[in-house]
């Protein structure tokens, strides 16, 4: 800022904020550097052939103003066959749909058992239902990708390589040399200590900031208007409001216009299809568009780590800690939560039923999809398990299950509660809990402390091996164990 005029309006230092216009996109996509992130490439994967052929038309389109980060590519190439294992999640759908299937049968015949329904009877109905089952996972394996693992091992028969070789012909940057890739990882890495964007949601995955470093650079050389096209929804790019994705990270555009002297736009790959189509008269078709925005919203099943930060401390706020502890103990044990540690969140009577329990949850998530802070198709967070447990009857709640897509996004969020300090115990807490554990005849005491995988404290007794760890607001302790007395205790 100039000395003598120090005086600033309205936008200044708030550019990201101003709504983009026909004419900003007109001039971006005609004159601007067109920036794709990773995903854009490992999603044609997922697209159908029309779609790609679509996608890769309005690509083509840019000609020159077309540039892909070197950072970029070394992502694609690295994860290029993971996403060919199973690019649709067919293969995972269809084994989980024969997982319900033995669910639903035991059920089913545990109750028959219950009501002494006659045996021709049992197996007639029995019949149906795996019947039915059957019908659904054919159905599902009829849309398997065998082709993609021919894919993987043999590029020349690679659709999506054969479509992006001549698009990226000389598009490519040479990535940062030595000494500036060094700065940067040291950079990243202070970004992510600092949670200055980008990529300090990638803890130790300096990828998000090289990305980012590269392509400051190359505007800078080039005089560019940026346009960074990603279906990523991660908040250290975007700017969010109530879910939506608005533009770039204030932050992130003010680097760029002090950085490069040049303005950076933002656009999700199912709207640059939008633009370009009006602007640069490519064909799309409106099922392209479609089928792209199906792939994004399909991604973490519809939820973003903020879109989750919010569902939880809304269950807080209206007082369902219970349901808001089972959650995240859920995700941080790998996706399920057994109904003893549910019983002793909620403090329940042995003799209560746990229906009803997810009943909040659908209700905020109903909300949540009614006022588009998840799309209609997000999935459910926490998903009821029906036991088949021998001590426990058919058709009783086992637990609850986080959906693995949904597992890392709970966890992310738990290690921010974790630097900021919320997780270690109050003293006062901890002795009340440590007392009652040892009322029940375990041996333990303060010095009893572990750490569990996830960096949770947690007291085990050393004579039969049961833990404990502190969760829930009030004074509450919680073992996997319930509420059971030691079972190697010395009788006194
Ligand atoms: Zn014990």
């Amino acid at each position: 800022m100039v000395a003598d005029d120090a005086q600033s309006g309205l936008y200044d230092g708030f550019e990201a904020y101003r709504t983009v216009t026909d004419a900003d996109y007109r001039n971006l996509l005609t004159s601007g550097a067109i920036v794709p992130d990773t995903n854009v490439f490992l999603n044609l994967y997922r697209y159908n052939e029309r779609t790609r052929n679509d996608l890769f038309a309005v690509l083509r389109g840019f000609g020159d103003r077309l540039w892909v980060p070197r950072q970029v590519m070394i992502e694609f190439w690295r994860n290029r066959e993971t996403v060919l294992l199973d690019p649709r999640d067919t293969d995972k759908t269809a084994k989980q749909m024969a997982g319900h299937r033995e669910d639903a049968i035991s059920t089913f015949r545990s109750w028959a058992n219950r009501v002494g329904l006659p045996g021709r009877r049992i197996n007639e109905l029995e019949a149906v239902l795996s019947k039915a089952f059957s019908v659904v996972i054919d159905g599902v394996g009829e849309l398997a990708d065998s082709d993609a693992s021919q894919f993987a091992s043999d590029t020349g028969k690679d659709p999506v390589l054969a479509g992006l070789e001549p698009i990226l012909k000389g598009r490519v940057g040479q990535g940062l040399d030595e000494d500036a890739y060094k700065q940067a990882l040291e950079e990243a890495k202070r970004r992510a200590e600092r949670k200055r964007p980008p990529g300090y949601k990638d803890v130790g995955r300096p990828g998000d900031y090289l990305i980012w470093a590269e392509t400051l650079r190359e505007a800078k050389l080039r005089g560019l208007d940026v346009l960074i096209v990603t279906g990523d929804v991660k908040e250290d790019w975007w700017r969010q409001e109530h879910g939506q994705q608005r533009g770039p990270r204030p932050e992130l555009a003010e680097e760029m216009r002090s950085f490069a002297g040049t303005r950076l736009f933002m656009l999700r790959p199912e709207s640059l299809l939008r633009h370009a189509r009006d602007i640069l008269r490519v064909e799309v078709r409106d099922e392209s568009v479609q089928d792209i925005e199906r792939v994004s919203e399909a991604e973490n099943g519809g939820w973003t780590t903020e879109a989750v930060g919010q569902f939880l401390a809304r269950l807080t706020h209206e007082g369902w800690t219970a349901q808001e502890q089972a959650i995240r103990i859920a995700a941080l044990r790998g996706g399920f939560v057994e109904r003893e540690i549910v019983y002793s969140l909620g403090g329940y009577a042995e003799d209560r039923s746990l229906r009803g329990f997810t009943r909040p949850i659908n209700r905020i998530t109903r909300e949540f999809r009614a006022q588009g802070i998840v799309p209609e198709s997000a999935i459910d967070i926490l998903v009821t398990e029906y036991g088949t447990k021998p001590d426990l009857p058919a058709g009783w709640t086992s637990g609850f299950t986080v959906p693995d897509v949904l597992v890392p996004l709970i966890r992310e969020l738990h290690r921010d509660w974790r630097t900021r300090g919320l997780l270690e115990p109050d003293p006062d807490r901890l002795a009340i809990a440590l007392e009652e554990f040892r009322g029940l005849g375990h041996d333990v005491d303060e010095t009893a402390r572990e750490t569990d995988e996830y960096g949770r404290p947690q007291w085990r007794c050393r004579r039969c091996g049961s833990e404990f760890f502190l969760a829930g607001s009030g004074d509450r302790w919680v073992s996997p164990t319930g509420q059971a007395p030691c079972s190697r205790a010395e009788a006194s």
